[in-house]
């Protein structure tokens, strides 16, 4: 059972139909892989076609100050474009290469969001949570802001008119979730999928996933035990279970 802050609870759902299309939105390279790898890689296993939307170009996305920004955001974007491959998306990425730390969540960028929706036509977009509470990074909520917005803009016929037919996704997961209401499990090969594709971000090893010695073997296995024990204690149902979870949107 969930509790609310209205003092209301209800169950948590669990496991959505597989939808035969579903587009994930964030802010940099990786943070998809983070939030709902595991969700995707099983739908892309039914069969369902899986996209990914990239808002930023990370090149911001180290600790080293001498790092070459633009030598970062094309690594990145081969790193995103593997892991997308893992998980079995679609090629392309949409990359809409803003740049890291300065995304804005105005009517340009919805526009990009918008025209990204009605040619990929999502059953399900995927995306943060603008509204998880003392978030610094404004990438994060931006992105965020951009898919709720976006949906919004997208399904309307007098919004963008010029970026063709309206489209109506029929439900949003939000991930960063302070109140996630919705759980996908995970088995163990979906955990490994996502492990994989988690680590063909190398470039972020250091600042993200706490590896600073790739011939240190021992990291890689404590960064996998951090993200086990915290798919575990996500789960909703309180039984275990590898879970990733998320706020789920249904009106749309
Ligand atoms: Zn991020």
């Amino acid at each position: 059972m969930t509790t609310y802050l209205s003092g209301e609870t209800a169950s948590p759902s669990q496991n959505l139909d597989v939808p035969s299309r579903a587009l994930a939105i964030g802010a940099h390279p990786d943070d998809i892989e983070f939030g709902c790898g595991g969700t995707l890689a099983k739908w892309a296993a039914k069969g369902c076609e899986i996209f990914h939307l990239v808002c930023t170009d990370g090149s911001k996305g180290t600790w080293d100050p001498d790092v070459d920004g633009a030598a970062l955001a094309r690594r990145r974007q081969r790193e995103q474009t593997d892991a997308a491959r893992i998980l079995g998306g679609s090629a392309p990425v949409t990359f809409l290469g803003w740049t890291d730390g300065e995304l804005e969540s105005g009517m340009v960028q919805r526009g990009q969001i918008v025209e990204a929706i009605r040619r990929l036509k999502p059953d399900i977009i995927l995306a943060h949570d603008p509204w998880k509470r003392y978030r610094l990074h404004p990438d994060h909520r931006h992105a965020g802001f951009l898919a709720t917005d976006g949906v919004v803009a997208a399904r309307d016929p007098l919004f963008f008119p010029e970026l063709g037919a309206p489209h109506r996704p029929s439900k949003m997961l939000l991930w960063e979730a302070d109140q996630p209401d919705h759980e996908e499990n995970l088995d163990e090969e979906l955990f490994q999928r996502k492990l994989l594709a988690l680590k063909a971000h190398s470039s972020q090893y250091e600042s993200t996933m706490g590896v600073n010695r790739l011939d240190d073997e021992s990291q890689l296995v404590a960064f996998e035990n951090r993200i086990r024990t915290r798919l575990s204690e996500n789960s909703l149902s309180h039984n275990g279970q590898l879970s990733e979870v998320f706020k789920l949107i249904d009106k749309i």
